[in-house]
């Protein structure tokens, strides 16, 4: 048949275009004369032309087809329905933020007819349009160091998840007044254009500054490490280190330069929080001792059952990431007087004079600590158990030295105390060190303040390389802080 169709196609037709071509048609018409051989052949001419048109108009579809960076995805009705879909599947990108998706993809909506069969075939599906378009919002970037970590829908998020990220370091509370926070790191928020996908939430960014980074790094095992002590030195457990190393086993023994990895989580923040807490802490109670020779060699009996106290203690600290730096008290009020505990005793049995302590007032001289190191576990209850002493952190063979002047009564191994040393200051004061891994002195030598009298270990009863510092009066424990 007469290619009536192309010539529509061509027009590109929509049913406008074919009433003005019908009206250009019927101008030239009317400029003709009557029943000349031109115009009955116009005339016939115009019949096929307008019937052809009619029956490719009833045939046929006006469509909009979509092309995404040159590629034809198929049809839709009208160019205004292409671009609500195209929207539709810009904006269902968006989760539930509320961001305005774009894209920088080429579109184009072309009008066109086409069979309805054909239409039918290619009607767009939502699924090609989501693969062929490359979405992309402009968010909020949360750069910390130089180094972008999160990007958010803007910058209210960012400061709403740094915010909370600071609460949930500082714990403010009735009994903790915080009274300023700081972030150490250089923190700063840029514009940045990333997928959608891309997008974190408040609380996934919140979840993942919590969390922390995994960084791994080296190390090279030294002369007498082993796995617990590698997780003490850098402060993990022997677990994470096990997890890092799926070659090594809680047995295995280490080689002398041996290189193992240390995967640990580190914040990307640090918040610095100062401020006031108040707590309540246990005062323990004084066990006096008095002399009742009427009682046997050795025996003792409690004449006042003694009780601890408690009290108020109001300090100032300094925390990172909620880990003291500083603690200063500042105020202390006794709520429960501490009932002192009277018992009446024996004399000592002879053979015990020449290993037993000076008597007298008690009075503790200026102590000074024997290492400096983190406090492990403070003096008081602990998990029901009464622990009489002061546990400072240290490293294997780091030496101590002794708090004050005095005579060495003690030096040994002590039992659960392992290797300990029981130095006697006069005036029925002494204090003990234990868990040592080797002794510098031996017992009746005189000692200075500050000597160095035996090194740092983990023999006896314990957990780990520590100094196990003691305070007695007339052999009574007393807590080593109210005296150092
Ligand atoms: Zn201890």
């Amino acid at each position: 048949m007469f290619p009536i169709g192309k010539i529509f196609q061509k027009i590109n037709g929509s049913f406008e275009d074919i009433l003005k071509l019908v009206k250009k048609i019927t101008e030239y018409f009317l400029k003709l004369h009557w029943k000349s051989p031109r115009v009955v052949l116009s005339i016939v001419l115009a019949c096929i032309f307008i019937f052809s048109g009619g029956y490719y108009l009833s045939q046929t579809t006006s469509a909009v087809n979509i092309i995404v960076n040159g590629q034809e995805l198929g049809y839709v009705s009208s160019k205004s329905e292409a671009k609500k879909l195209v929207e539709e599947v810009l904006s269902a990108q968006a989760k539930d933020l509320e961001v305005e998706v774009q894209t920088e993809d080429e579109i184009i909506y072309k009008s066109i007819r086409v069979p309805k069969e054909e239409y039918q075939e290619n009607l767009i599906q939502t699924s090609a349009l989501l693969a062929a378009i490359t979405p992309y919002i402009e968010g909020s970037g949360l750069k910390v160091n130089d180094k972008i970590i999160a990007v958010l829908p803007n910058d209210q998020a960012i400061e709403e998840v740094l915010s909370k990220f600071i609460e949930y370091q500082s714990k403010p509370s009735e009994t903790n007044n915080v009274i300023s926070t700081e972030i150490e790191e250089k923190v700063e928020k840029t514009k940045v254009k990333v997928n959608p996908q891309e997008l974190k939430t408040i609380q996934e960014t919140l979840d993942m500054l919590i969390q922390g980074d995994i960084t791994v790094s080296d190390y090279r095992v030294e002369q007498d490490d082993s796995l617990w002590l590698i997780a003490r030195k850098n402060n993990m457990l022997t677990d994470e280190i096990l997890t890092a190393n799926p070659n090594l086993s809680e047995d295995s023994i280490l080689q002398l330069g041996q290189v193992i990895q240390l995967s640990r989580m580190e914040p990307f923040l640090t918040v610095i929080s100062k401020g006031e807490r108040v707590v309540s802490e246990t005062i323990p109670f004084d066990v006096e001792t008095k002399r009742d020779n009427s009682l046997g060699y050795g025996k003792s009996v409690v004449k006042q059952a003694g009780k601890d106290g408690e009290k108020e203690v109001t300090y100032s600290y300094v925390e990172e990431n909620g880990k003291l730096l500083e603690k200063t008290v500042i105020q202390e009020k006794v709520t429960i007087e501490p009932v002192k505990q009277v018992v009446a005793e024996g004399p000592a049995r002879p053979i015990a004079v020449a290993y037993s302590s000076s008597r007298g007032s008690g009075r503790v001289p200026g102590l000074i600590w024997p290492i400096k190191g983190r406090i492990n576990s403070y003096y008081g209850y602990r998990n029901g158990e009464f622990h009489t002493g002061l546990d400072i952190d240290g490293d294997t063979g780091q030496p101590y030295v002794a708090a004050a002047p005095g005579k060495v009564i003690i030096a040994g191994w002590g039992g659960n105390y392992g290797y300990t040393i029981l130095i006697d200051h006069g005036n029925g004061v002494t204090t003990r060190y234990a868990h040592s891994s080797k002794l510098a002195v031996y017992a009746g030598q005189q000692v200075d303040q500050g000597q160095v009298i035996g090194y740092v270990g983990s023999t006896g009863r314990s957990s780990g390389p520590h100094v196990h510092l003691e305070v007695m009066t007339n052999n009574k424990t007393l807590n080593p802080l109210n005296h150092l």
